[in-house]
């Protein structure tokens, strides 16, 4: 059994002022595994304060300083990533190569930052004017549970590019990954109070930050539903914010596309992280004439996927993060059935011989853009089939959504995807299957959120601009 009984104030592990418990389970059976006491809003105050202390000086330290620290991290992190890669598939139920590949990441966005941080200048001339792009203050970083590692390392990567120091409040759900990742970032030395790490609850360390005075800048990865309220709440301190939200992407598959390769990548889109991705694409469009193939191609795919065995090397799909996390997805599996799609392949229930949190991958056909299964976001490995009957039509159905975090295109004419990638609402349009790219901005439109992630778009959201006239060149008048 973990106990996890710390938190990270200071550059210390401390035992928190905060009395309550809260259980970790393993998603593949339901079992309990271990228990992290809870930071309450005393700590959230105290991590605040630190972060104050360590702002000035860390503020004014030099590009070149911040550079060598984030490749220290990396390291730290990466030292670490085979323990990390253990606790995600034990603690959140990811796919072995999954979370090999999410530890890495994890790591690896240290050192991306820090080559953008070596490409990026903080002043800039126009005319006779300086221009400075100024650290924001002290940075809460609030990360979801369906990649806690990564978020947490990418934000912070970022924050401390731009020299802000920061409060990390990592998803409580996933505390054994929060303490291999924090016990490496403490290993790196860097100053007392650069960052801090406090787990709770949402409603309490969370809150906390979105409505302290002394917190200027939020970066939030989780529902729409909770970004909402830290924008509510951050608005009286005027606070900056970036908010990564939910998202309900569109795969458009185009009428010059191989289905064999299609629809399989579409599917393979729509499973990632187990379906408990933000950017999955869980609307595929298909032409009406193409039906009955993509049905068959969908279903070949989706019997071929590996659900289980989560060391297997081959093994897709892992089990949903919590009990709640899949009786939300068993719900919206009997929606759709209710609402008059037709099930191609899955359905409630768990999958032969899995218990615990595990769901069957499932697909739906006959889907029609008004249902709640098309509209909302399930985050399971659940997908919808709808059909269109013109490429204009294809565009306005995708767009048909509050969200707009991704979308993808699959079509044998680049040209052709390149004009119906412009035409979609969404931060990010991969085109025939282009994986993540660590340097480009990440961001949605609409409803999946506010500002932008990676690169230096993300460096940016971290800075304040100035200008300072007169700067250059100018005598006094
Ligand atoms: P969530 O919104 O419930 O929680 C996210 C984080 O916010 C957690 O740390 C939680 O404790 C905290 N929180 C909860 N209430 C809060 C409050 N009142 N004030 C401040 N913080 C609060 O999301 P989740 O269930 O952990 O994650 C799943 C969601 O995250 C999905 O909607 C998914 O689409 C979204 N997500 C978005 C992205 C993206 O980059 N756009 C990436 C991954 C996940």
């Amino acid at each position: 059994m973990y106990s996890i009984e710390r938190i990270y104030i200071d550059g210390q592990f401390v035992q928190p002022h905060g009395q309550e418990w809260f259980d970790l389970y393993n998603p593949s059976t339901g079992d309990v595994i271990g228990r992290v006491r809870l930071a309450d809003a005393q700590d959230t105050e105290d991590a605040i304060a630190a972060a104050r202390r360590a702002f000035p000086a860390f503020s004014r330290t030099s590009k070149e300083q911040r550079i060598a620290w984030l490749k220290r991290l990396y390291e730290a992190v990466f030292a670490n990533v085979d323990r990390l890669t253990a606790a995600t598939i034990e603690e959140y139920g990811a796919p072995a190569t999954r979370a090999g590949w999410g530890a890495r990441y994890a790591a690896e966005s240290f050192l991306h930052m820090a080559h953008t941080l070596e490409k990026y200048s903080f002043t800039r001339r126009i005319a006779s004017t300086e221009v400075v792009m100024e650290p924001v203050g002290v940075a809460a970083l609030i990360t979801p549970w369906n990649a806690n590692a990564g978020f947490i390392c990418n934000k912070l990567a970022t924050a401390i590019a731009a020299g802000c120091t920061a409060v990390v409040k990592p998803s409580e759900m996933s505390a054994i990954q929060t303490q291999i990742v924090t016990e490496a970032l403490h290993d790196a030395g860097l100053p007392a109070g650069v960052f801090n790490v406090v787990t709770g609850r949402g409603d309490v360390v969370g809150a906390e930050l979105s409505a302290s005075p002394h917190i200027a800048k939020i970066s939030f990865t989780g529902s729409t539903a909770v970004g909402k309220s830290i924008l509510r709440a951050g608005v009286d301190t005027m606070k900056r914010v970036t908010l990564e939200l939910g998202g309900k992407s569109p795969t458009l598959i185009l009428d010059d596309a191989d289905l064999e390769i299609a629809v399989p990548l579409a599917v393979t889109s729509g499973f990632q992280n187990s379906g408990q991705a933000c950017i999955a694409g869980t609307r595929i469009l298909v032409p009406e004439g193409s039906l009955q193939d993509v049905i068959r191609l969908a279903k070949e795919a989706v019997s071929a996927v590996k659900v289980g065995r989560l060391h297997d090397a081959d093994s897709a799909i892992g089990p949903m993060v919590s009990q709640r996390q899949y009786e939300r997805v068993q719900g919206y599996i009997r929606r759709g059935v209710e609402e008059g799609a037709t099930l191609v392949i899955g359905g409630e229930g768990h999958p032969d011989g899995l218990a615990g949190y595990y769901v069957k991958p499932t697909v739906f056909a006959d889907v029609t853009n008004d249902m709640s299964i098309a509209r909302e976001e399930i985050f399971g490995p659940v997908l919808c089939i709808l059909t269109y009957r013109s490429e204009e039509e294809a565009i306005r159905m995708a767009n048909d959504t509050v969200y707009g975090l991704h979308a993808y295109v699959i079509s044998s004419d680049i040209d052709r995807a390149r004009a119906v990638a412009s035409q979609l609402e969404a931060g990010r349009v991969s085109i025939n299957g282009a994986p993540h790219e660590p340097f480009a901005p990440f961001g949605g439109f609409k409803q999946s959120g506010i500002g932008r992630e990676y690169g230096t778009f993300g460096l940016e959201a971290f800075l304040e601009t100035k200008a300072v006239l007169g700067a250059v060149g100018l005598k006094p008048q």
